[in-house]
């Protein structure tokens, strides 16, 4: 075989990129269509939100030409500095460990003239060659749209989720459905979708008013069967932080409870406890027309209640796959569903769920998602008859 040193370098870089993500549990790409619709804001507040919680997290700004996580956590200005060839990323707290394309400017107004490959080279040497040590979650904020920074992290780390933010008008939206159709392409989970200035919060009386259209985000979640993270409304509070160079955190407001909402609800999808002795849990529920749908194979979407510390901490609707017998269970399962509530199911559906590891509890009767998950988490859910535990040929309900 033909060799050279050229091929034996990026041999090497593949294996420190390897090793370093062995070490990392969970990546998440931080995308958008558009700028400007707070993709940083999120990402950073994500990785703030996350690491005061306990979790080790790495953020990387890979934005070359637009950097602004240094700028949006009070970096700014800072250099990256290498000790034995491996760049050290700035220290945040015991926690946060932050990298971004700013910290290797000389100033900070610099311009970043670069092509593809260039950009493609410094992302990889960045997963390679940074004293990240072990992450829980490790942020990737990209520039707005789908070019080379966001393929180049799709192509080199299997199991990035994409974290898709955008604002409630269809200009965003387009440009959105964009970024989930790359996530197609490029093989990448889409964890979710989080609208933000989603509604506006007045400085005055703190009341919410709903100034765009809220809950196209949602609506293309639902459409694109991917769950909806939450929303965050337009806050004053949120640019305040941000120009500041301080996180959400630190601030009393309603931006603040929406991105602890989210990051709950992030936690739960990939199945994180929350600490030690604190059980979550993901409870499917058939739905049609905002209630608990008796037939379980009938149902046009799936609630999925994320529970955490006894008590509901976000809700988010699922279109199923088109039905065929065996594929709900094996979806809801995959979806991450440790209980299913219900009300008729066939037989061989509650079977299948049983070997996928799945509760079933059936005969439920309607109920909004949340009515029905407090009754259950109360004990004081009651449960009928299950309409169609005899009902072996599926005629009606068809569940599995
Ligand atoms: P992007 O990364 O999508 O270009 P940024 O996160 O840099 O967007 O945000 C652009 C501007 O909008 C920043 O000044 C930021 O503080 C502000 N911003 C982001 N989200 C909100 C919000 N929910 N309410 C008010 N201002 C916001």
């Amino acid at each position: 075989m033909h060799s050279c040193s050229g091929d034996d370098d990026n041999a090497v870089q593949n294996q420190k990129i390897t090793d370093f993500l062995s070490g990392v549990k969970h990546t998440l790409l931080v995308m958008s269509g558009k700028g400007g619709v707070g993709k940083s804001t999120v990402a950073a507040n994500l990785a703030v939100f996350l690491s005061n919680g306990g979790r080790k997290v790495g953020l990387l700004d890979v934005d070359m030409h637009g950097p602004s996580i240094a700028g949006l956590l009070g970096l700014t200005g800072f250099p990256m500095n290498s000790v034995d060839d491996m760049i050290q990323p700035y220290i945040v707290s015991d926690n946060l460990k932050v990298v971004s394309m700013q910290g290797f400017l000389q100033r900070p107004d610099q311009a970043v003239i670069w092509r593809g490959p260039l950009k493609i080279g410094v992302i990889r040497q960045l997963l390679a060659d940074v004293a990240w040590g072990e992450l829980d979650y490790l942020i990737i904020d990209s520039p707005p749209g789908t070019g080379d920074e966001p393929l180049t992290v799709a192509q080199t780390i299997p199991g990035c989720q994409a974290v898709v933010v955008t604002t409630p008008q269809e200009i965003a939206l387009a440009d959105v459905r964009k970024s989930l159709h790359f996530c197609q392409q490029t093989d990448m989970n889409i964890l979710g979708i989080v609208e933000n200035m989603s509604g506006f919060v007045c400085p005055d009386c703190g009341s919410l008013h709903d100034i765009f259209k809220s809950g196209g985000g949602e609506k293309t979640a639902r459409t694109w069967g991917v769950s909806f993270l939450g929303r965050i409304p337009l806050d004053p509070k949120v640019v305040l932080a941000g120009d500041s160079g301080c996180s959400l955190l630190s601030l009393e407001s309603s931006a603040k409870e929406c991105f602890g909402a989210i990051v709950n609800n992030i936690e739960a999808i990939l199945g994180e406890k929350k600490g030690a002795g604190n059980v979550t849990m993901t409870i499917g529920i058939p739905m049609a027309g905002g209630k608990l749908c008796s037939h379980f194979g009938h149902c046009q979407e799936f609630a999925f209640v994320s529970v955490a510390d006894g008590k509901i901490t976000g809700v988010t609707m699922k279109t199923p796959p088109p039905h065929e017998p065996g594929v709900f269970p094996a979806w809801l399962a995959q979806q991450g569903a440790d209980t299913v509530l219900a009300g008729g199911m066939g037989e061989r559906a509650q079977a299948l769920f049983q070997q996928n590891g799945v509760k079933v509890i059936c005969g439920v009767q309607a109920g909004t998602p949340e009515e029905v998950v407090a009754a259950y988490l109360k004990g004081t859910l009651e449960t009928g008859d299950n309409p169609c535990s005899h009902d072996d040929d599926g005629h009606h309900c068809h569940g599995g």
